[in-house]
C-alpha cells in the first residue's frame, strides 16, 4: 500500500501541520509566510527598479500640462514653462544614461524658480508633476535653513528628506525633484553682507549653491546635527532637478521702478502705459531677484524663472469644484461613504467664495471655510436617518456664524 507523502512548503521545508496556511501549486506548495516573504521581496525589487517611473515613457509637454490641469487650475505660463523644463530635464537624463555625455554638446541642467503669491499653487503644482512621473519628491523650506555652526538645519538636511523619501537609495534620490519653498527669505537683507553676520541670508545661499551647481554632497541620512555617530550617504546632486518658490512680497515695485527707469526718451510715456499694472509679475527678470537679494551665482543657477498669477473670485469658484480632486469632490465623497448623498448649490459655492476674498483667505482659506460650513453635519449625519443633505447659501451662512473667521484668517497669514 502506498504511503501518503506529507505535503509540506518547497522553500522553508516546513510541513502542513506546523504552518498556518499552505498554498498548492502545480508540482509544489508554498506557506503563508515565504508567500509573504516573496510578496517584501518583490515589492523592493520593484522599488529599485524605479518605482514605476520609466524614463524611455517620458511624457511630453503637452501630456504633463494635460495633467496639470487637471489638478491646478488656470496659471497657464507656469504650466506651459514647467512642462517644457521638466520635459527638457528627464530627457537630458536620458541622453546621459544612454552614455552620450561624451559628445560636445553639453545639456546643462535647468533649475527652475517660481514667483508667485502665496497661496496660488507653486506647491501644488511642483506635488502634481512628480506625481505624474513618481520619482522622488520632497519639498522642504528654506527659512529653516541657517549656515552651519548655527542653530537651524544645514543645507544638506535637504537632501536627507529626498532620501527618506526612497528608502535612502542615493542612486533614486539623484533623480528626484528638490521642492525649495520659501526662497525668498534667504535674501541678503543688505545690500552690504559685512556689516552684521547674516546668517540665514547670504551664507545659506553661498550652501545652497553647490547643491544647485551639481557636487558629491555627504548626506547626514537622519539630518540635522542631532546624530553626530551617523554615516554619511553621498548623493551626487548633477542630475536632482530643484524647483524654487517664494512670494517675493514687493518685488512688483522693483519690476515696475525697473521698467519705467528703463524706458526713457520721447515715447516713454507711451511705452510705460503699455504695461498691465495690475500683474506687473509677468514681466519678472532675473534682475530683479538679484535686486530683491539673492546672490547672482544662485540667480544663474536657477534660469528658468516663470510667476504664478494672483487667484482671483472666478478662479478661486473653480478651484472648489474643478480639479479632480476638488475640496467639495472630497466633501460629498466623504459623505457617500456614509450613504448620505451631499450637494451644494450654486448660491452656497459664491458665498463660500466671497467669505475668503472679504477675509483675504485665498486658495488655503477655502478649505477652512468648506470645513466650518461641515463640521456640524459631519457630527451630526452619520448617527441620523437623512440620506439627504443640499448645502445652500443661507445654511452655509448659518453654519458659519458659528466661526470666527477672523481668527481663522489670523492664523492662516502666520
Ligand atoms: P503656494 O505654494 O503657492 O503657497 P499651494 O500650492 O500650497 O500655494 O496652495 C495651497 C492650496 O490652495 C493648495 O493645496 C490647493 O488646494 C489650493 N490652490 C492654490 N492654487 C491653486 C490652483 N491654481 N488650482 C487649484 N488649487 C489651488
Amino acid at each position: 500500500m502506498a504511503t501518503k507523502t506529507r505535503r509540506k512548503c518547497a522553500f522553508c521545508g516546513r510541513t502542513e501541520n506546523e504552518v498556518s496556511l499552505l498554498i498548492s501549486g502545480l508540482e509544489a506548495c508554498i506557506c503563508d509566510d515565504c508567500a509573504n516573504q516573496a510578496h517584501l521581496i518583490t515589492m523592493e525589487s520593484q522599488k529599485q527598479s524605479g518605482s514605476g517611473f520609466n524614463i524611455d515613457k517620458l511624457p511630453k509637454p503637452k501630456e504633463i500640462k494635460t495633467f496639470l490641469d487637471q489638478y491646478v487650475i488656470g496659471q497657464d505660463e507656469a504650466k506651459k514653462t514647467l512642462s517644457v523644463a521638466v520635459y527638457n530635464h528627464y530627457k537630458r537624463l536620458k541622453y546621459l544614461s544612454e552614455g552620450r555625455e561624451e559628445t560636445d554638446v553639453e545639456i546643462e541642467k535647468s533649475n527652475i524658480i517660481m514667483v508667485g503669491n502665496t497661496g496660488t499653487g507653486k506647491t501644488l503644482l511642483a506635488r502634481t508633476i512628480a506625481k505624474m512621473l513618481t520619482v522622488p519628491f520632497t519639498i522642504v523650506d528654506a527659512t529653516v535653513l541657517t549656515e552651519a555652526g548655527y542653530v537651524g538645519e544645514d543645507v544638506e538636511s535637504l537632501l536627507s528628506r529626498l532620501l527618506q523619501e526612497c528608502d535612502y537609495d542615493p542612486k533614486r534620490a539623484e533623480t528626484g525633484i528638490v521642492f525649495i519653498d520659501e526662497i525668498d527669505k534667504i535674501a541678503r537683507k543688505s545690500d552690504n553682507p559685512s556689516i552684521t553676520r547674516d546668517v540665514s541670508g547670504e551664507g545659506v545661499q553661498q550652501g545652497l549653491l553647490k547643491l544647485l551647481e551639481g557636487s558629491v554632497i555627504n548626506v547626514p541620512p537622519y539630518g540635522g546635527r542631532k546624530h553626530p555617530e551617523q554615516q554619511f550617504i553621498q548623493v551626487d546632486t548633477k542630475n536632482i532637478l530643484f524647483i524654487c518658490g517664494g512670494a517675493f512680497d514687493g518685488i512688483e515695485k522693483r519690476i515696475a521702478n525697473r521698467l519705467n527707469t528703463n524706458v526713457v526718451g520721447f515715447d516713454a510715456v507711451e511705452k510705460s502705459a503699455k504695461f498691465d499694472k495690475g500683474n506687473m509679475m509677468q514681466y519678472i527678470a532675473p534682475m530683479d531677484l538679484k535686486a530683491f537679494g539673492l546672490i547672482p551665482e544662485i540667480v544663474g543657477r536657477l534660469p528658468i524663472l516663470t510667476y504664478l498669477k494672483p487667484l482671483d473670485r472666478m478662479a478661486l469658484r473653480d478651484i472648489l469644484t474643478e480639479p479632480k480632486n476638488s475640496i467639495i469632490k472630497q466633501y460629498v465623497h466623504l459623505f457617500k461613504l456614509d450613504d448620505v448623498e451631499l450637494t451644494f448649490t450654486d448660491d452656497a459655492l459664491d458665498f463660500i467664495v466671497d467669505k475668503a476674498v472679504e477675509y483675504k483667505l485665498g486658495a488655503r482659506g477655502l478649505r477652512s471655510i468648506v470645513e466650518s460650513v461641515m463640521t456640524e453635519p459631519m457630527f451630526e449625519m452619520p448617527s441620523s436617518k437623512v440620506r439627504k443633505l443640499v448645502v445652500d447659501r443661507d445654511y452655509a451662512r448659518q453654519q458659519l456664524e458659528n466661526t470666527n473667521l477672523n481668527i481663522i484668517s489670523k492664523q492662516m497669514s502666520e
